[in-house]
């Protein structure tokens, strides 16, 4: 299981080996993290572990599920029982665990709002940002980028909210999330192989800082970003229902995604579950990066997994399970 989250942590820190790369059981493992304080027996970090979840989507908040059900639900997909082939590169469409009314979605990588997940991820770890540019005027940008470097994009929405992505009608919130919450978030991804410098945290916390200090930056009628990126050419998909995720499968294997239909087909339609297809962060991290430095392209890579945490952070419920897919 730790060859992957090893590769990946060579991915994000340049191929440097750490102490994470010395051979160690999952038990070990968690004891040598003590930020990471487990609050069961379960083999499986929550949110909550690390001082997140303040949303309320999570097993604790549901009476509609077996315990049993749950724990062979997190042991199948970390198995990688639910992984099917992902079309493209980089993220595409949302961690959002519900599917269209056929009770479909595309098999593409996932992450925090679809493509607006690059959006964020590229503003919050990139170059300083000038103010002269807003959230809309960046979405456009970001989709242009990506479409000439040859990658599908794509964004969605519900059958009942005005805007149905929590990742862009919170938007805001998830940037302010990350200004209080960095260290609990910078903890959850060192879990997972992913650490950020004291340069790079102190970095995308400014970046952050000043977007919310940004007059007007964020657009007011959220719906009105999806819409945009619609306009530029990205994909729409309609999800329908309500949030019934009850984990986070934190996916590295490569070219795959996980087939929510066949975890309900298993387990039944209550039975959802977010996914994080992380292999893809550092391609699309790559490919947006106009600055072309290495540094920054890895600033960017961590920037989109912050985003993706801190959106899970603000939808979730400290019960929210992080179900690793190596
Ligand atoms: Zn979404």
């Amino acid at each position: 299981m730790f060859e992957s989250l090893k590769n990946l942590l060579k991915h994000f820190t340049g191929g440097q080996e750490t102490e994470a790369t010395a051979p160690a059981t999952a038990t070990q493992q968690h004891a040598t993290t003590p930020q990471a304080a487990k609050t069961s027996d379960s083999p499986y970090h929550a949110l909550g572990d690390f001082n997140l979840g303040i949303g309320s989507i999570g097993p604790a908040n549901r009476s509609d599920i077996d315990q049993k059900v749950l724990n062979d639900m997190y042991q199948s997909i970390a198995a990688g029982e639910f992984n099917i082939p992902a079309n493209g590169a980089v993220p595409e469409i949302c961690v959002d665990g519900r599917t269209d009314k056929d009770g479909k979605r595309k098999s593409a990588p996932c992450a925090a709002g679809g493509t607006l997940s690059i959006v964020y991820g590229s503003d919050l770890g990139g170059t300083p940002a000038t103010n002269d540019i807003n959230e809309m005027q960046l979405t456009t940008r970001i989709i242009h980028t990506l479409k000439q470097k040859g990658h599908d994009t794509g964004v969605h929405g519900d059958d009942h909210s005005p805007c149905g992505c929590g990742a862009c009608s919170k938007a805001p919130t998830i940037y302010q999330h990350i200004t209080e919450h960095i260290q609990d978030i910078a903890s959850l991804t060192s879990q997972y192989g992913i650490s950020l410098t004291e340069v790079e945290k102190v970095a995308i916390l400014q970046q952050a800082k000043n977007r919310l200090n940004q007059p007007g930056f964020f657009a007011e009628d959220r719906a009105t970003i999806v819409q945009t990126a619609q306009d530029c050419g990205a994909g729409y998909e309609e999800l329908v229902g309500a949030h019934n995720e009850l984990g986070i499968a934190l996916n590295t294997r490569s070219g795959t995604t996980v087939d929510r239909a066949a975890i309900r087909a298993k387990y039944g339609p209550q039975y959802d579950i977010f996914v994080v297809d992380a292999w893809a962060f550092e391609t699309a991290a790559k490919d947006i990066n106009s600055n072309g430095s290495s540094e920054y392209t890895q600033r960017i890579a961590k920037a989109i997994t912050l985003q993706n945490v801190a959106t899970a952070s603000v939808l979730g419920h400290g019960s929210l399970r992080i179900i690793p897919i190596a």
